[in-house]
């Protein structure tokens, strides 16, 4: 038999949060970002749950490949463009669109022999300062563009970078619409932050916000994958988003403490009364981060509880004081959920480890580790 841990798909709530995400911006097409292998999921695993999305963007051209080997006809866009000469090859192969956000790009472009023009989404540094061309060298960059024969329809994009915070998008959103504002094209400008925080024009009156955010193109990433991009303002309740993914495992041990003994390594944690500790089959190989303290939220039986000392490399402890208390049965093969949904249908937010990690969701679901073994969910 295998370890007892799993990671568990959800497809149906996959494709629920991309159905929330679109009732944030009902005129916008939405791609589907699914770069990171799916933000962890696996594409071949959660292309079921978000296939009714408009689009797929990615950043890898093996995960692209992917895409088209999935049977998926419609649009796929590189975030990041090309990385090097041939990949245009493979573009035009499988007829992909890319961002262009250096000239080195445009060069590459101005080269590739195709007969098959492409689509681009040109791409402006807004203050992000990362990729893209500043508003002054936007427009040179259009017109470069626009003269390769090499070239079809130009799309324009941006990043943001303060979308889930204070300081907003609006000093973004200038730029943008005045440096694109009288060229001919289609836009894509919101992440999961900027479509749920930013996109309903009534949000926007209620800011005093005098920049309209018109984006033919939504880009939702960690949205879909049922983490709330602006965690702890608003939870995934809040947003009414789901889970998409659960962690699980079972206790493979309980042990009863004394007063004053300790567990783990390091003895991070002394019992301060008579403690009835389980054991549970997954630790930082897993993925499940060493950082998470004492008191890092768990549900053991779809009851919640907390973690007890040092997470190790294949088991951590949980309090089972509470359940015991209860007079819950508990004990060995008791299920565990280190995050998501547990079977009692109790839900545990990603988001939650993740501030207890001092990190976000989305670090721990790229970071599953690959000796957890995936299943997707049957659909109910
Ligand atoms: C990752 C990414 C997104 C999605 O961001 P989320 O915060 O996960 O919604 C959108 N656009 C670009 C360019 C990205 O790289």
């Amino acid at each position: 038999m295998p370890r007892p841990i799993l990671a568990t798909i959800h497809p149906a709530a996959l494709q629920h949060n991309l159905m929330r995400a679109r009732r944030a911006a009902p005129d916008a097409k939405a791609w589907a970002v699914v770069k990171a292998n799916a933000y962890g999921h696996g594409i071949e695993r959660a292309y079921e749950g978000l296939r009714s999305a408009d689009g797929f963007a990615l950043l890898d051209l093996d995960e692209a490949q992917r895409v088209r080997s999935l049977g998926w006809r419609g649009p796929i866009l590189l975030l990041e463009g090309v990385f090097e000469a041939r990949d245009l090859e493979l573009c035009s192969r499988l007829d992909l669109w890319h961002a262009v956000h250096c000239d080195e790009q445009i060069d590459m472009l101005a080269a590739h022999k195709t007969n098959v023009p492409h689509r681009v989404f040109l791409k402006m540094n807004s203050g992000m300062n990362r990729l893209g061309f500043t508003p002054e060298r936007f427009r040179s960059a259009w017109s470069r563009l626009n003269a390769l024969p090499q070239v079809d329809e130009i799309s324009f994009m941006t990043h943001f970078s303060d979308a889930d915070g204070q300081r907003g998008i609006q000093h973004q959103i200038k730029v943008f619409n005045q440096f694109t504002r009288d060229l001919p094209g289609e836009r894509s400008v919101s992440n999961s932050a900027a479509t749920l925080r930013h996109t309903r024009p009534d949000d926007d009156a209620a800011q005093g916000n005098d920049e309209a955010l018109a984006s033919d193109w939504i880009r939702p990433g960690i949205v879909l994958y049922g983490s709330s991009p602006d965690f702890p303002e608003h939870n995934i309740t809040d947003w009414d988003l789901l889970p998409t993914m659960t962690l699980s495992s079972k206790l493979i041990a309980t042990q009863s403490i004394d007063t004053g003994a300790s567990i783990g390594y390091g003895s991070k944690f002394v019992a301060e009364h008579p403690t009835v500790v389980g054991v549970v089959a997954c630790g930082y190989a897993d993925g499940y981060p060493r950082i998470c303290p004492t008191g890092t939220p768990v549900l053991v039986a779809g009851v919640r509880t907390r973690t007890l000392g040092r997470v190790s490399m294949d088991m951590l402890a949980v309090d089972l004081t509470p359940l015991v208390a209860a007079g819950q049965a508990v004990g060995f093969g008791t299920e565990v959920t280190l995050w998501g949904r547990a079977s009692n249908g109790v839900v545990l937010s990603i988001d939650e480890v993740a501030q207890h990690a001092g990190t976000l969701g989305y670090e721990l679901m790229c970071a599953l580790a690959p000796r957890v073994p995936v299943q997707v969910q049957v659909q109910d």
